[in-house]
């Protein structure tokens, strides 16, 4: 499930282009958002260590960057790069640095680009103290609020939307860094779940409608905050809840404690967390991410009117709903696609044969196991449909009979301005194409997209969830034009 990028031609495989546009390799999937850890524990621990191992943990959340910021002697002290978790932050491993507070971050960048300077935890030391910030989502009214910093003489360091929070905390008129928080905050709409340091104190937020993930939990003395909680799993920290949507939770040396931002509005969970995103060993919302991706299996299923032999996962991602598609079809589940996952990061193929070779390494079907079958291949989504096309010559040559292409999440239209980097509307396959003559430019027999209705069925609770990307209804209104650069 983690993205790697190539970089491959607008208008397909057969044409080559100048016009060149990043694309994940496997899935030709949406690109993650942000991932963020936060640690407070009364007694000083070698805090490197204890954000490393969470961190790693979510790295499929952000693969461009990462960094830690702690409290030292009443400074902040800051690590980050771009690069990955382990590349970035192992050699601060090599010796123990002692602290009662820290947060992570690891992060996708879209069109601010791999930049240091966007690079997170963002840390300042301001007129209300030593503030980091470690932030995932959008800020949908960004472009309005930096327009009015831009105004009053802010500089800004950054080309994402993360750093303005800082901006407007140091720029209010409360000297009190509570009550400046508490004056900022209503100001964000959009998706904010942050990690903060404040002084010796962490902060874990979550924006009003709880668009991205929080959880918060306990062990012993120690409070730890994390995106999912496969991030809480490796700290061996069981008890745990969400952050709940609009409120902040703060743990100093006088305890843990909680506010609230605002008076609860409707949530508008993301719910492509549960599609995609998430670690299928997380919890998001309160919910099982793989128990929820089995029951989005079988609900696909259901209204399936195709005769096959076999139904097959495009792994990593589409493993979850394909096991509910067999579980409820009674057809049996194969692995015929192996995925390497030693191959490499970036890539720039200039022609179509290295291009399909690189997919080729990613994923490879496995010919006894498929020939002369009648295929159910299942994947999480479609964005382009380039690499689906890619994967289906490849299963025909090895010689599947049939290959009936089917999605685990309707039929993506609309950008996202809440956090998640979406293509733009002319890139989307399903702004062109209906099903038929998808499956006809990729080569399958038939492809069939979940229905929204299927989808809401998988969920205990569907009037809480964004479905925005393929409704086009967005829960609060958005700035037109593309969205920024995601956190
Ligand atoms: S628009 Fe789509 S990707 Fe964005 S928050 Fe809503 S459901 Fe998630």
């Amino acid at each position: 499930m983690l993205p790697k990028f190539l970089l491959l031609p607008r208008g397909g495989l057969t044409e080559l282009d100048s016009r060149w546009y990043t694309l994940s390799v496997e899935t030709d999937s949406l690109q993650d958002s942000c991932g963020v850890v936060g640690i407070y524990s009364p007694e000083p621990i070698n805090i490197p260590s204890n954000l490393f191992f969470p961190l790693f943990a979510l790295q499929h959340r952000g693969q461009e960057s990462a960094g830690i910021s702690y409290m030292k002697d009443n400074r902040l002290v800051t690590y980050k790069d771009v690069g990955m978790v382990g590349t970035v932050l192992s050699r601060y491993l090599e010796r123990e640095r002692y602290s009662t507070v820290g947060i992570g971050h690891v992060r996708y960048s879209t069109q601010g680009g791999n930049k240091l300077e966007n690079a997170q935890p963002m840390a300042v030391s301001c007129n209300k103290g030593e503030i980091a910030l470690a932030h995932n989502g959008n800020i949908s009214n960004s472009r309005q609020l930096k327009a009015e910093l831009f105004e009053e003489g802010s500089i800004f360091q950054s080309t994402g939307d993360s750093e303005l929070i800082l901006h407007l905390l140091s720029r209010s008129r409360e000297s009190d860094f509570y009550h400046a928080l508490a004056e900022v905050l209503p100001r964000l709409e959009g998706a904010f779940s942050i990690a903060m340091i404040h002084n010796g104190s962490l902060l874990a937020i979550r924006d009003p409608r709880g668009f991205r993930p929080l959880y918060v939990g306990w062990k012993g003395d120690m409070v730890v905050t994390a995106s999912e909680t496969c991030a809480l799993d490796i700290l061996k920290v069981d008890e745990f809840r969400e952050v709940q949507p609009g409120e902040i939770v703060i743990a100093d040396e006088n305890g843990v404690r909680s506010e609230r931002i605002s008076e609860p509005k409707p949530q508008s969970r993301c719910v492509f967390e549960l599609i995609y995103f998430a670690r299928p060993d997380s919890q998001v919302f309160g919910e099982s991410v793989h128990l929820t991706r089995k029951r989005i299996g079988a609900a696909l299923a259901t209204n399936e009117t195709v005769s096959a032999d076999l139904v097959l996962p495009v792994p990593d991602s589409g493993n979850s709903a394909a096991l509910g598609f067999a579980e409820a079809s009674g057809l049996p589940l194969e692995l015929g696609l192996t995925r390497n996952h030693y191959s490499g990061r970036s890539f720039i193929m200039p022609t179509t044969a290295e291009r399909e070779l690189m997919v080729r390494m990613k994923l490879h079907p496995i010919r006894e196991a498929i020939r002369d079958k009648r295929l159910i291949l299942i994947d999480d989504s479609l964005v382009r449909g380039t690499t689906s096309r890619i994967l289906v010559t490849m299963l025909k040559e090895a010689g599947a009979a049939e290959i009936h292409l089917r999605l685990a999440s309707p039929e993506i239209i609309w950008p996202c301005f809440f956090g998640i980097d979406i293509p733009t509307r002319e890139e989307l396959i399903s702004n062109h194409m209906d099903p038929g003559e998808i499956a006809g430019h990729i080569g399958a027999d038939s492809v069939r997209f979940l229905t929204i209705e299927e989808l809401k069925s998988s969920l205990d609770e569907p009037n809480s969830y964004c479905f925005a990307c393929f409704s086009g209804n967005y829960p609060i209104p958005v700035e037109s034009g593309q969205p920024p650069g995601v956190g």
